[in-house]
């Protein structure tokens, strides 16, 4: 409620030494898997009179340095839950502050803490709530859509860092400034430190290679997967952090050694959701059934082939995995009685590159910002 809320905030302001001096909360704007998320003034940098918020700072200073800080003037103070683990929360805070200078990108302001509560501070981005306009939205409104979303992923990725949580509520979109910034880089990885984590955990990792393909062999006669209700045997050490419905096929698949392409496979599925206009767009709970689903889009033989170039099996018996897959065009249309007005072949062309089984071939982030879907923007 109103009241809890206020009460929230009011604790917070207290909790963190320096906040109220700095920030006055105004309300929340988002409640997470791992934070809660609130409005908040800049206080040190705005005054109130009866036109509204206004700047106090402007005087002689250039336009450049008064424009960021008509920006920075109302933030979201990111509340990381306290029982998120130490490294988690340096690790967001790190990979924030390197990625630093995209316009794309919600830049780190500033971030606090007090014992083991942690609060990031990040200039607030107006958005429009994705489930409003995922199923109305124009052709060329996606496209805009992408060039920022793919803008993000470039420069992260040329940093050889993995956001790991791409969906719609992690990038937020402005359908009137036709802008969107990428937001929460909690699960984020560099590449480089998971091969560290691989050669620690080589030895679990061949163990485990059976684990999953015992998974797959055992169905029940529903034609559901069968997963051992209590799995004691231990667990892949690759990261399938993410969240359902977007993740990748090497993901679900638990291979040790992942890249920057896990990001394009979610990039794909949004771009899905919009064709289809259905959000979201694959709706299984567990890895297994998800592999499942997505071999229902790509057919049993193309499924095999993708899977065991990524050194697992896939064996299905689910009678609804064909033999073919079905092609993106018939899907959309399926899902769209009367047909989606004015759909460009190239935006098929750019699904199918986004959505491909091999992450070795599927589309890089800077390849699909020239791809001439995104490129054919006015
Ligand atoms: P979590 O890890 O809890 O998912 P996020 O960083 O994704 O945290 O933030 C949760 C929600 O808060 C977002 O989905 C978004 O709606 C809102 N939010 C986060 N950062 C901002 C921001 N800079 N400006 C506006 N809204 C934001
Ligand atoms: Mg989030």
């Amino acid at each position: 409620s109103c009241e809890e809320t206020q009460e929230e905030m009011r604790e917070l302001e207290n909790l963190i030494p320096g906040l109220s001096e700095q920030y006055r909360l105004v309300g929340k704007i988002g409640e997470g898997t791992f934070s809660t998320v609130y409005k908040a003034i800049d206080l040190q940098h705005e005054r109130y009179d009866n036109s509204g918020w206004t700047m106090i700072f402007d005087a002689g200073r250039d336009q450049r340095a008064s424009q960021r800080r008509r920006r920075a003037r109302v933030v979201a103070i990111k509340k990381i839950y306290v029982t998120s683990s130490p490294t988690r929360i340096a690790n967001e805070i790190s990979i924030l502050s390197e990625l630093r200078g995209s316009r794309f990108i919600a830049p780190l302001v500033t971030a606090m803490r007090r014992e083991d509560q942690v609060v990031v501070v990040l200039p607030y981005f107006r958005n429009d709530d994705f489930r409003r306009f995922y199923s109305t939205m124009h052709i060329d409104e996606m496209r805009w859509y992408f060039a920022s979303l793919l803008g993000a992923l470039e420069h992260a990725h040329s940093h050889g860092i993995m956001h790991r949580d791409i969906k719609p509520s992690n990038f937020l979109y402005d359908l009137r400034r036709r802008h969107g910034v990428l937001v929460d880089f909690g699960l984020a990885e560099r590449e480089c430190d998971q091969e560290a984590t691989r050669a620690r955990s080589r030895h679990t990792l061949q163990m485990d290679a059976s684990t999953a393909m015992r998974l797959f062999r055992s169905f029940d006669q529903r034609g559901r997967p069968g997963i051992p209700r209590k799995d004691t045997r231990p667990g892949l050490r690759a990261n399938r952090a993410g969240t359902r419905g977007f993740r990748a096929p090497e993901v679900l698949l638990k291979v040790p050694r992942q890249s920057v392409a896990i990001d394009m496979w979610s990039v794909g599925v949004i771009l899905l959701c919009m064709l289809t206009r259905r959000f979201p767009f694959f709706q299984s709970t567990d890895d297994t059934e998800a592999l499942l689903e997505i071999a229902v889009l790509f057919g049993r033989l193309e499924m095999e082939r993708a899977v065991s170039q990524l050194g697992r099996t896939f064996l299905t018996n689910v009678p609804t995995v064909k033999d073919r897959g079905i092609r993106f065009e018939s899907l959309a249309k399926a899902y769209n009685a009367e047909g989606y007005p004015n759909l460009p072949p190239d935006v098929f062309d750019l699904l199918r590159r986004l959505l491909t089984l091999d992450p070795e071939k599927r589309i890089t982030a800077s390849e699909a910002l020239q791809h001439s879907f995104v490129v054919g923007r006015k």
